[in-house]
């Protein structure tokens, strides 16, 4: 074996004796709540689909019938000839939605998270990110070459003190709803803290779209947030939604910008058509179908009552997001593997994605969840003795 890669087995080892090693499980089914994982049925707590859209018959047939239509692939970037006139009338459906003036596509989160950032700031500008924020909107950060300051997680009085008046530009960016934790960011405060700094506010609503505000448009929409008050929103498809993508939303100049300079939006393939057509039907059950969002409050409800019961450990979330914290990485991936064998699927959480010692069951609803799962998962935790 060639020096390099003697190292890396010797790397993969020490991930190893950390509890820190990681793999994939394979699936055999559609998303959803009874899924089978390397051929064992369980009931799966821990999909990010939580409104229930990723195998629903409706925006399983607007796909097919897309790709009847235009096929598979888009053929090329947006910018060369694969901007189709579904993502266009999505771009338009979502700008209405979440009440902006315009949206952009990206084929994902992570590319938005990148793409936005690394075209409006460079060496000579500064950003403030809470350091819970999501691993994508960290690399960004750094990959622009401002000058990058993490704040103490939802500590207003700490990122004030660290904000310095500049020539350049500054940027404030927060998570909307912390995918690891399922808070939300004091959005109103942080708003009228980057009026005053003369700072643009960037919020990523990978995990409220589609779950909070009164038609799903996100954590903005429930706290009456407006596009002068928070300029830069980033939404994630492939959660709420159930599909795929991503987009970015703001005002004309915002976006025209983008178009000229987010790398990652000028230099990629454009989604296919077919994921765009599929996500407008989903856009559809989001807004008409409210029940979704209230059966994710009542099932969050019903689970932190009682694991309250249990005396476990829970954290501050009335998101569809509900981790238990644990400690000792070795000791979430012991719980997590006991639940897999009783039959439910619950991941364990480790650094890095979480600060050292935070090691957590992040336990997420859906919408097609019922009661009874519930109850059932709380048994299984009273039984392992977590
Ligand atoms: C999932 C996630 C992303 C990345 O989105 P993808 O479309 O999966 O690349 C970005 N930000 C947050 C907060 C996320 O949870």
């Amino acid at each position: 074996m060639a020096k390099g890669f003697i190292d890396l087995a010797g790397e993969l080892q020490e991930i190893k004796q950390q509890n820190l090693y990681r793999s994939r499980r394979v699936i055999s089914t559609p998303q959803g709540v009874e899924i089978t994982v390397d051929g064992q049925a369980v009931i799966n707590f821990s999909s990010n689909d939580y409104l229930g859209l990723a195998n629903h018959p409706d925006v399983i047939a607007s796909f097919k019938r897309a790709t009847d239509k235009f096929g598979v692939g888009s053929g090329s970037a947006h910018l060369i000839c694969g901007h189709s006139a579904s993502h266009h009338a999505l771009e338009e459906e979502l700008a209405e939605f979440t009440g902006r003036d315009r949206v952009l596509l990206f084929s994902t989160g992570y590319m938005a998270n990148l793409g936005v950032i690394s075209a409006l700031l460079g060496r000579g500008d500064q950003v403030f990110q809470d350091r819970l924020n999501h691993a994508s909107l960290l690399d960004a950060g750094l990959l622009s070459g401002a000058r990058f300051k993490r704040y103490f997680h939802n500590d207003l009085l700490d990122l004030n003190k660290k904000i310095k008046p500049i020539e350049g530009r500054t940027l404030i960016v927060t998570d909307g709803v912390f995918s690891m934790d399922g808070d939300v960011a004091p959005l109103t405060e942080l708003s009228a803290l980057a009026k005053e700094k003369n700072a643009w506010l960037m919020v990523d609503d990978a995990h409220g779209l589609g779950v909070l505000g009164e038609s799903g448009a996100g954590v903005l929409q429930k706290n009456r947030l407006t596009q002068q008050d928070v300029p830069i929103l980033m939404g994630t498809l492939g959660k709420g939604f159930g599909t795929f993508g991503a987009f970015v939303a703001g005002s004309d100049v915002l976006i025209e910008t983008l178009i000229q300079k987010a790398r990652s939006y000028v230099f990629t393939t454009a989604l296919p058509a077919a994921v765009a057509e599929a996500t407008r039907t989903s856009l559809k059950l989001v807004i008409e179908e409210s029940w979704r969002r209230e059966k994710l409050r009542s099932l969050a409800k019903r689970f932190r009552l009682g694991a309250g019961q249990l005396g476990l450990s829970l954290m501050s979330s009335d998101s569809a997001i509900q981790p238990i914290l644990i400690g000792e990485s070795q000791r979430a991936v012991e719980i997590s593997e006991a639940l897999l064998s009783k039959g439910f699927l619950v991941t364990a959480i480790r650094p890095p994605t979480v600060p050292k010692g935070g090691a957590r069951l992040r336990v997420t609803f859906s919408a097609n969840h019922q009661p009874q799962h519930v109850d059932q998962l709380l048994d299984a935790l009273d039984n392992i003795s977590v």
